[in-house]
Parts: structure tokens; C-alpha cells; sequence
């Protein structure tokens, strides 16, 4: 790319036929994994299948004493069915530090309220609360899906996914008219559809006899009969409300893909696919696939609660004869991380909010981001140049194709990661994914051979 300051490469460039057709096989995989995984629960239910079958064996297996904790032992580890720590265990006991790649498999959605039902004109109608950073008019107007669990309290629960196979209806959200949206086209952009607004169309015929809210009785009907819950359940449910339909290859050459939460399950499913080839390390290698970091990573689901830590603590007391907390706090201090998040490309249409020297491109491969934040880097992680240093010549000897790159130009915005909370642990961390047009957006796109740099390097840095 001639007018840049320094030299980027594209990484389509760099591929013979061979190492063209893994990216294009890569790619075919990752799109079978997010028409799976389009909820937290359901990547994390998938991620810690795909390890069952790769031979990783429940760290309440170790824990119990079952399966005995060796190098090259694999440890999956569910936390309430909505992240997923898998481990190769290394050579080295823990205390020398691990490799890790730290993920997220929760995206931006709508939630259904716990009273969500209700009826007007006619419209049997779900209210929703919207979860994460999402530009509010883009979730009008498309076919949508509603994917959760509904706790029975007997202890049952249904699992609920309406939207994703042909035969299925969807769900919608309305928009106005243009011919009357004089009014509505004046608006700011984030009041152009108001969050409480963002009610889902789910029925329209009354239910005979039923003088009071007639469609949304026939509408619960429905949901007995079919699936076994009444409106009092809503409570004890976690509904998600999420674009309908599969990931597509985009463009002529089927070089990209459209697709619903690659921010940031593509991520994850480099780092699973690199973790899948780790085999017996010096280190132990980690891939961390957490919930909640699109609202924070609060929760004892999400990176900032002490799960892992505890769970690290776990495998050490199994390892030294002598459990002490000194271990724990080493193995940290030792650790290195790639926080795995994606980042936002260059976006040709939308020029004026980059610079053009720091900022990634899609096709130019896996990006490296020193610092986030906001406001002069607010709350980011800073990775040290040594640390940095280090990341690159690994990536070099592994032949992956990366490029540096921050989220836009200086004060038009910014964002966080997971980065800053194990760095807080004396851990080395560097923010390094995929590159995206259209973060956040319902459908958003990037580049296969990026997703294959990205588990080239990730599965360089772990082995
Ligand atoms: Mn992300
Ligand atoms: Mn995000």
C-alpha cells in the first residue's frame, strides 16, 4: 500500500495454493461454528464439545482425583454453562507462568425484560433491554431470532432456539415509513429508534373468546403448548434476541465473511483452533473464552471475577505438594498473554475517523494494538515495547502476517478489552485480533485469511 508510512503487507499475497485452501477450509469451519454459537451458552457449549472430542477431559475429572494431572494433560473447564477455560498443561509447573489467549464469546444483542409481553393494536409485542454497544436503528427492520433458556423450578430447563432453520419463523423489529418519517429523519442517530422502542413483533391472531389482550393470550398458548413454559417463566428465563439466519461469503472472490458476532467468537475460534494443536508445551497453554466483557466483564461469568485465578489455584494444589498462595501469585506474574479481540479495519467509506499509518486493514492479517481506551488512552492496558518486541519475532518465526493498528484516530471515540485485568496480575498483555468492518453492527464483516493469520499466531505464541 503505497501512501502508508510504513510497509503493510497483504497477507492473500503471501499464500501458495496450499496455504490458500487451508484459509478457504478455515473459513468454512469458522462459518459452521458461529451458525452454532450465536449465544454465549451455546459457543460455550460447543467449544467445550469440540475439546471433548480433541480429548480435553472435565477439570472436575482432576479435581476428584479420577484422571491424574500430567504435562500434556487437557483440562476443560465450563463456568456455568457461559465461559469455557480450556488448558494444555506444560512441562513446567504452573508457577512459571502460562500462555494464554484471553477471548469473548458474548456479542452485542437485545435481551427480552423479565416481563417482556404485552399487547397493543392488536401486536402481541416483547420488550427487550439492549446488551452492549449497539447502534440502536440497526436492529429495525431485519429478521431476527430468539435463542435462551427457560429454568422450569423443578430444576428442568428448555433450551429455545425459534429463527435459524428454514422452516422457523423469525421475529422483528419495525421502523417507519419513509413517507412519515419527516420527523423521525430530523433526529440525532441514536434517537432515530429509542432503546425502549425496540419492541419485537412475535403474533398477530386473537385468541376466540378472550375479551382482554386476545393476541398475546393466543401467543402463550402457543408457547405451552409448543414449549412448555407460561408468561410467569419469562422470569426465570435469559432470552436473547439475535439476528436470524447463517454466516455468507462476501464478495466475488468469497474472500470475506458477513456474519453475526464475529466480535468476538472469531477470536475464539482461532484461539480453539490453535489451542486444538498445542501439544505438551514448556508452558501451560490457556485459551480463556469469557462472558460479559461487552458490559464490562462483570459478573462471576465474565474476566474480572476470580474464576480463573481459582481455578489455577485448583491445578496448583494438585501439582506442589505444599499448596501456597506465593505459586498463584508467580504463576501470574510469569504469565503471558494475547488478549484476543477484534479491532476495527480501515473503512474506505468512512475515511475521516482513521489515520491511515495506524490503523488495520482487512487481508493484511493478524493486528497487534499496543493500547486502547479512550480520552488519552483511558483504562487501557499499555503493552510494554519489550513485551511487544517479543510478540513480534514469534510471529515472524511462525510465518503469520500481522500488522499494528489502534482503534481510530485520537479523540474520536475508543474502547476496552480484557487486556487491562490480567496485566493488573503482573501478567506481560498485548491486544492482538482480528480486524472488522461494521463492529457491533448486526452483520459484521471480515476477511478469512486474517482469521487464519490470527490462528497461526495465536498457536505460535501458545507452543
Ligand atoms: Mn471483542
Ligand atoms: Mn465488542
Amino acid at each position: 500500500m503505497s501512501d502508508l508510512s510504513f510497509e503493510k503487507k497483504n497477507a492473500w499475497l503471501s499464500l501458495g495454493d496450499e496455504e490458500k485452501s487451508r484459509v478457504f477450509a478455515m473459513g468454512e469451519a469458522y462459518k459452521n461454528f458461529i451458525d452454532k454459537a450465536k449465544t454465549e451458552r451455546e459457543a460455550a457449549a460447543l467449544i467445550a464439545a469440540m475439546a471433548q472430542e480433541e480429548g480435553f477431559v472435565p477439570v472436575e475429572d482432576y479435581l476428584s482425583g479420577k484422571v491424574p494431572l500430567a504435562a500434556g494433560s487437557k483440562v476443560c473447564a465450563v463456568n456455568k454453562d457461559k465461559s469455557v477455560i480450556l488448558m494444555v498443561m506444560g512441562t513446567a509447573p504452573l508457577s512459571k507462568g502460562m500462555r494464554i489467549v484471553g477471548a469473548h464469546i458474548d456479542s452485542p444483542r437485545l435481551d427480552l425484560k423479565p416481563v417482556p409481553l404485552y399487547e397493543d393494536a392488536d401486536l402481541a409485542l416483547m420488550k427487550t433491554h439492549y446488551y452492549g454497544g449497539v447502534k440502536k436503528y440497526q436492529w429495525a427492520s431485519t429478521a431476527l431470532a430468539l435463542h435462551g433458556v427457560v429454568m422450569k423450578k423443578d430444576g428442568g430447563r428448555i433450551q429455545i432456539s425459534i429463527g435459524e432453520r428454514e422452516e422457523d419463523p423469525v421475529f422483528y423489529i419495525s421502523d417507519l415509513l419513509p413517507h412519515l418519517a419527516k420527523d423521525q429523519m430530523q433526529k440525532k442517530a441514536s434517537e432515530v429508534i429509542e432503546g425502549e422502542d425496540l419492541n419485537i413483533i412475535a403474533g398477530n391472531i386473537p385468541l376466540e373468546g378472550e375479551d382482554k389482550h386476545p393476541v398475546k393470550e393466543a401467543v402463550l398458548k402457543i408457547l405451552k403448548e409448543n414449549y412448555g413454559f407460561s408468561e410467569k417463566d419469562f422470569l426465570f428465563a435469559e432470552l436473547e434476541i439475535v439476528p436470524a439466519g447463517k454466516a455468507r461469503d462476501v464478495g466475488f472472490d468469497r474472500s470475506m465473511i458477513l456474519g453475526y458476532g464475529h466480535d468476538d467468537r472469531v477470536c475464539s475460534f482461532a484461539g480453539v483452533k490453535g489451542l486444538f494443536e498445542v501439544d505438551k508445551p514448556e508452558f501451560t497453554a490457556v485459551g480463556l473464552f469469557m462472558d460479559k466483557e461487552e458490559v464490562g466483564s462483570n459478573g462471576n461469568t465474565g474476566s474480572e471475577s476470580k474464576v480463573f485465578e481459582n481455578l489455577v489455584a485448583e491445578l496448583i494444589n494438585l501439582q506442589e505438594a505444599d499448596y501456597s498462595d506465593l505459586y498463584l501469585r508467580r504463576a501470574f506474574m510469569a504469565s503471558k498473554v494475547l488478549s484476543a479481540d477484534v479491532n476495527a479495519a480501515f473503512d474506505p467509506s468512512f475515511k475521516s475517523v482513521y489515520d491511515k499509518s495506524n490503523t488495520g486493514f482487512l487481508g493484511y492479517g493478524l493486528q497487534v494494538t499496543k493500547y486502547t481506551g479512550s480520552r488519552g488512552k483511558s483504562g487501557c492496558n499499555d503493552a510494554n515495547a519489550e513485551f511487544l518486541a517479543e510478540v513480534g519475532r514469534i510471529f515472524d518465526d511462525h510465518q503469520v502476517v500481522w500488522q499494528t493498528g489502534e482503534l481510530g484516530k485520537v479523540d474520536q471515540g475508543g474502547g476496552g478489552t480484557i487486556a487491562y485485568i490480567l496485566a493488573n496480575l503482573g501478567a506481560e498483555v498485548v491486544d492482538c485480533g482480528i480486524p472488522l468492518l461494521s463492529m457491533h453492527a448486526p452483520y459484521e464483516l471480515l476477511s478469512k485469511v486474517d482469521l487464519y493469520m490470527a490462528y497461526k499466531g495465536y498457536k505460535g505464541f501458545m507452543y
